[in-house]
């Protein structure tokens, strides 16, 4: 048989090797521990679960639901987004439930790229960006992202060449994997060089309600002028503890909201309601849970941020997201740097050239593994450099 290019032209895993390393060590009993996954490790609250389990005994949820979602969830969604950035969304037209975000992102490409248009892409950056414009035959030009601008584009380096070709571009604040923060003024330049050559914009923002520090990122849909050139993705994986339940939402322009809408009701039947339910009971319940696990995310975060800096690597605190992105000492390329983490140390953190090359020189640390791991993983670093130290 003969796969199509689409399927051939899908990078090789990076982290194979990784993986076959943690396998076998973990075979031969070792205590490996790893901080590489961004998955938050706390439950899901209880009253969602609750609501889950009571909606999934109603036989009115067995049944295919609506592609785009229940009009309860649309409106509930649209709520959150008033309360809590203070913007009215019409719920018939502005807003779509998705099967988890990552579903939504993936589509997108088809709505907007033909063979051969262009995609602007983060680097580095979440990889269904540009995996989805390669499975729809486009081209992605990748946005390096550099500590000394903050890990923002700068759109004034794409070549006006380019900008004019490009049909998408894709943002991500709180970002991951760098966890750099945008404020408003950095949409409105998105907004004005979107309307300037034409580009519609993505903005996916999971990480808006995982902040520290008292700080709260923005929506992308705050900027003035957003909703004629874009959407934003969002999800309660990361602010509910639901990664596995898949389900999230993409808001904002009716036109985009409307494409990405009629090509998914040709692929999929919709999230089962039951967990629609669930998710109405995430935004319509108590909040608590937020400010109590980002409570926990931040001791965890000052903790690998106090070890890092004290065996010499630089790392300013994170605003927010799930991960610590530091700088690897000179010396070592990232995936150098990871594979010696867990040959001496047992401990697996992701390189950073994992999410693309402007990612080399960096690891990321995600703050999702219990208290109790991070702390071991934390002292294994510190006395591993005091010893490399003396070994020097
Ligand atoms: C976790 C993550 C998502 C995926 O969220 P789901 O709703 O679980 O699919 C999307 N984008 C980024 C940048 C993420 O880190």
């Amino acid at each position: 048989m003969k796969f199509a290019k689409r399927v051939e032209q899908l990078p090789p895993y990076l982290f194979v090797e990784i993986s076959r390393k943690i396998a076998e060590k973990r075979a031969k009993g070792e205590d490996v521990i790893t901080l590489a996954i961004g998955d938050p490790d706390i439950p899901t609250p209880q009253h969602i679960i609750d609501r889950l389990c009571d909606a999934a005994r109603d036989p009115a949820n067995h049944r295919y639901p609506e592609t785009d979602g229940l009009p309860e969830l649309r409106r509930a969604i649209a709520d959150w987004y008033q309360a809590r950035f203070n913007l009215s969304l019409d719920p018939e037209r502005e807003v779509l439930p998705l099967i988890g975000s990552k579903e939504g992102i993936g589509h997108m490409a088809l709505c907007f790229i033909d063979p051969g248009d262009t995609a602007l892409v983060p680097d580095p950056g979440y990889p269904v960006y540009s995996i989805g414009t390669m499975f729809a035959g486009g081209i992605s030009y990748f946005l390096p992202l550099r500590e000394d601008n903050g890990f923002l584009p700068d759109l004034d380096a794409v070549p006006p060449s380019v900008a004019h070709c490009a049909r998408l571009l894709w943002i991500n604040y709180p970002n991951n994997p760098t966890a750099a923060v945008a404020d408003l003024d950095f949409f409105e330049r998105v907004v004005a060089f979107a309307k300037r050559y034409d580009i519609a914009v993505c903005h996916d923002g999971p990480y808006s309600e995982v902040a520290f520090d008292g700080y709260r990122p923005v929506s992308f849909l705050q900027a003035k002028g957003a909703r004629d050139v874009g959407m934003e993705f969002h999800s309660f994986s990361k602010t509910y503890n639901m990664t596995g339940w898949r389900i999230g939402m993409a808001v904002g322009n009716e036109q985009m909201v409307n494409a990405l809408m009629r090509v998914k009701s040709n692929l999929d039947s919709g999230i089962f309601q039951a967990v629609q339910q669930a998710a109405i009971a995430a935004f319509k319940g108590p909040q608590d849970c937020i400010e109590e696990h980002n409570a926990i995310y931040q001791r965890r975060r000052d903790l690998v941020v106090k070890t890092l800096n004290s065996i010499g690597m630089k790392v300013n605190p994170p605003k927010a997201s799930l991960y610590v992105w530091a700088k690897i000492p000179t010396g070592y390329t990232s995936i150098e740097f990871c594979t010696q983490l867990l040959e001496e140390l047992l401990v697996v953190v992701t390189p950073g050239n994992g999410y693309g090359p402007s990612g080399e020189g960096y690891i990321r640390i995600s703050l999702t593994t219990p208290d109790d791991r991070i702390e071991e993983a934390m002292a294994r670093m510190s006395r591993w450099r005091a010893a490399v130290g003396k070994r020097q």
